[in-house]
């Protein structure tokens, strides 16, 4: 079958680490007898020095009209680099808040994972890390108290602010029926994250969740507060599957699942919609620190790459095998600099391409 895929290169690393994708992809066209059709899209500060904006209204027409986004990362220094001399509205991130915002963008999804062979670089006990784990969170990402109305007043002389957390059951139902549909794609457990003993919203949350959950009998779910979780991804991170959870406890908890499986340069993301579309990316930023210097770890873009096959394409066998891949190259020794350790072989980002493509099969 053939996809339609925009490939936004952005910044930085971006270019070399998406040039490793497509490489996999490319092998995964020749085994598995798919085409996968690309169109490049300027975005972030390519698309300021040729366009003098972020993203064109053109460059988010060719995203709508494709299968899915692959993305590398945008940005510079933001010390030294004359995009950040621009007004906030004109700068490279607010390309990517545009296109998230066109494309409708509302669920976030990011595994965590701890590969075997890089259990040296997780903070955790051996106790804790057991057999090891593979969790994803999905995050909502377009409400909730960072959306919300907020305000800073003087009241008799004392400063006050506040932020209002507002979820709607539309909100609620479409990230939830999403999240459902992630653990139909693995283990079948769901953990919804709230504060229901404190908050509406989250007591909201739960009854909508509950209601979902009633259309997939064959997943099973949980409701967990919010502080248990934190603590649990430090005491049980193997007890998790898919964390479903609102945007701030989201935005937290990614971060802490994440920190625990060690390297920036393993961890891919998407953003989901309503509909199979997705936006794929490292979790990463632009590195411009080491950009240009064929070092940065693609396997994060590669990782990205496998989700979008499985979510926007249902191609669970092909994302099967570039998981595996990256699992056999881990085994095989070798490491970009920044996943280096001892007794293994240090190869650029391009060579890690090539090993992993190599280790493409049916
Ligand atoms: P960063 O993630 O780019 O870099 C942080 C550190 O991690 C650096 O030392 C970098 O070398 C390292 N690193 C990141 N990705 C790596 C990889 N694939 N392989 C090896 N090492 C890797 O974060 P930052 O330095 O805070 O931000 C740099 C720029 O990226 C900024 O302009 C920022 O706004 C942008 N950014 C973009 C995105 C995005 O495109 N979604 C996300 C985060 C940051």
């Amino acid at each position: 079958m053939k996809y339609n895929v925009a490939v936004i290169s952005g910044d930085g690393i971006g270019p070399e680490i998406v040039e490793e994708a497509k490489k996999v992809l490319s092998k995964v066209e020749q085994v598995f007898g798919h085409t996968f059709a690309y169109e490049p899209v300027l975005m972030g500060g390519a698309s300021i020095d040729v366009h003098g904006v972020p993203l064109t209204d053109e460059a988010i027409a060719v995203c709508q009209s494709k299968d899915a986004v692959l993305m590398g990362s945008i940005g510079g220094n933001t010390a030294t680099s004359p995009w950040y001399q621009l007004p906030p509205e004109k700068r490279p991130e607010a390309g990517l808040l545009k296109l998230r915002k066109a494309l409708n963008l509302f669920a976030n999804l990011r595994p965590a994972y701890l590969y075997e062979e890089l259990k040296e670089a997780c903070p955790l006990k051996d106790e804790i890390i057991g057999e090891g784990f593979d969790m994803v969170i999905m995050r909502e990402l377009t409400g909730g108290l960072y959306f919300g109305e907020r305000k800073t007043i003087e009241e008799h002389g004392v400063r006050k602010a506040y932020d209002s957390l507002t979820y709607d059951e539309k909100e609620i139902r479409r990230i939830a029926k999403r999240g459902f549909e992630i653990a139909m794609k693995r283990r079948k457990k769901v953990t919804s994250v709230d504060k229901a003993n404190v908050l509406d919203s989250s007591r909201l949350w739960r009854t909508i969740v509950e209601e979902v959950a009633e259309d997939y009998p064959e997943v099973s779910y949980e409701h967990m507060l919010v502080d248990n979780c934190a603590m649990q991804l430090v005491k049980n991170p193997g007890q998790f599957d898919v964390i479903l959870t609102e945007n701030m406890f989201g935005d937290i908890l990614s971060d802490e699942a994440s920190m625990v499986t060690g390297s920036i340069g393993m961890l891919s993301s998407a953003s989901l919609n309503e509909t199979k579309f997705g936006l794929y990316e490292p979790s990463g930023g632009s590195a411009p620190d080491i950009a240009g210097q064929n070092i940065a770890n693609p396997i994060a873009t590669i990782l990205s790459a496998a989700m979008m096959l499985r979510y926007s394409f249902d191609l669970d066998q092909e994302a099967d095998a570039v998981e595996n891949a990256v699992k056999q190259v881990l085994k095989d020794g070798y490491r970009t600099i920044d996943i280096m350790s001892e007794d293994c072989t240090q190869v650029k980002t391009s060579q890690m391409g090539d090993l992993i493509a190599e280790r493409i099969h049916k």
